[in-house]
């Protein structure tokens, strides 16, 4: 029995899954390859779902790492201590972000961070009602999970939040349903799960103005397209609005957990009175996971890596387009999804490109797409290799 085979069948006895398991076990990984127990290496085109933007283990986030833990690890919950790694990446932050995203609250993962975001837009506007979109997906916690756009998701794990209204994504009739009862709108400006659909510019332009005229704060989930994913550092800066309320996590620590809301500091000062504790947590911001994030930031800012992804997309779509399975393709920079004439297709092709060793995955909410997620620093050299196994696969699917 190979070794990754003895280690499938060690975690299948204690690891609880609630997804299908790859036949992979990784050992190392390394920019935008994996290695396996067996020694078979991976091209890495999933990123851990836009995770690793650097690639994996990138010398100067793990050196950041390193230094950190040499200096402390955990301190204290809840922000009593000033943690230096947790305000230079703040800072940083606040750098790069419009006026009026200023003051942010560390938390350890994207649904945090939608808790944290809903929770703050109900104690500044004392309103009842969320909106959010169908076929959005915030996160798995109950609060996020309540504004998910999929019934089926949710059926088994009712009673959820009250006062949650789902609009039709993208149908600017719809935003008339925002009133003046509603606390914030939670918006992707790209919908991933539902397979990569972005807002039309002038939906965005739309819920901006009606969340500005009905009092209502504009959250947007910025948590798997952020952090240079399609292009810009932000992808809301491609529809040149400011949310009220911004989220993040997944690709922010560099490979370590951490997320964030962010604000104003005019708002996020109500968490912290009446009740006093308004939003604490033990681990977020952890230090090790800021110090990377920190690297990670000064690494994607420095050079020409965030717009390279745009080249690298169009790359991507220009070597997939013509072939004949393929009946569209919706992408922003390295974000994209591959749709095929059946689903089917899509689940076959999945598998056989873990056979020819690449790593990629399907969407949560559309069945004939692949998704393309690498890491930004591949080269167009890799690109072109992936593109000649993803090509030979479709071939080979006749
Ligand atoms: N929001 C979006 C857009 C996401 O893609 C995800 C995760 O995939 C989340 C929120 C939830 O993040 P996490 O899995 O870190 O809780």
């Amino acid at each position: 029995m190979s070794s990754s085979q003895q280690w499938i069948d060690r975690a299948d006895k204690v690891i609880m899954k609630t997804y299908g398991r790859y036949p992979i076990v990784p050992v190392r990984g390394q920019g935008c390859e994996l290695w396996d127990a067996d020694g078979k290496r991976y091209l890495d085109f999933l990123a851990g779902v836009a995770v690793n933007n650097l690639g994996h283990c990138h010398p100067e986030v793990v050196h950041a790492v390193k230094q950190q833990v040499d200096k402390y690890m955990h301190l204290m919950v809840y922000g009593e201590f000033i943690q230096r790694p947790q305000v230079r990446l703040a800072e940083m932050l606040a750098r790069h972000l419009p006026n009026g995203l200023d003051s942010t609250y560390f938390v350890n993962s994207g649904s945090e961070a939608i808790e944290g975001a809903m929770k703050l837009a109900k104690r500044v506007t004392g309103r009842p009602e969320i909106v959010a979109f169908r076929n959005a997906y915030h996160g798995s916690t109950h609060g996020a999970l309540s504004i998910l756009g999929n019934e089926g998701l949710k059926n088994a794990f009712r009673p959820l939040l009250p006062g949650i209204r789902f609009l039709e994504f993208n149908s600017i009739d719809d935003l008339d349903k925002i009133s003046r009862e509603t606390a914030c709108v939670v918006v992707e400006t790209i919908q991933a799960e539902a397979g990569i659909i972005p807002a039309d510019n002038d939906f965005m332009q739309a819920l901006r103005q009606r969340c500005s005229d009905t009092g209502a704060l504009l959250v947007i989930d910025d948590i798997q397209m952020g952090f240079g994913r399609t292009g810009v550092l932000f992808s809301f800066e491609h529809y040149g609005i400011v949310p009220d309320i911004l989220t993040l996590a997944k690709a922010m620590g560099g490979g370590m957990p951490i997320g964030a809301f962010i604000s104003s500091a005019a708002l996020m000062q109500t968490l912290s009175i009446d009740p006093e504790l308004g939003h604490i947590t033990t681990f977020g911001g952890h230090p090790v996971s800021a110090a990377a994030a920190l690297a990670g930031f000064e690494i994607l800012v420095s050079g020409d890596l965030v717009p390279s992804a745009t080249r690298k997309g169009q790359l991507f779509h220009s070597r997939l387009v013509a072939h004949r399975a393929v009946s569209e393709i919706r992408y922003k920079g390295l974000m994209m999804a591959v749709e095929l004439h059946s689903g089917e297709l899509a689940s076959r092709l999945v598998s056989r490109f873990l056979e020819k060793g690449l790593v990629a995955d399907r969407f949560l909410f559309n069945q004939y797409s692949f998704r393309i997620a690498p890491p930004l620093i591949i080269t167009d050299e890799e690109v072109h290799m992936i593109c000649d196994i993803i090509l030979k696969c479709l071939d080979s699917l006749d």
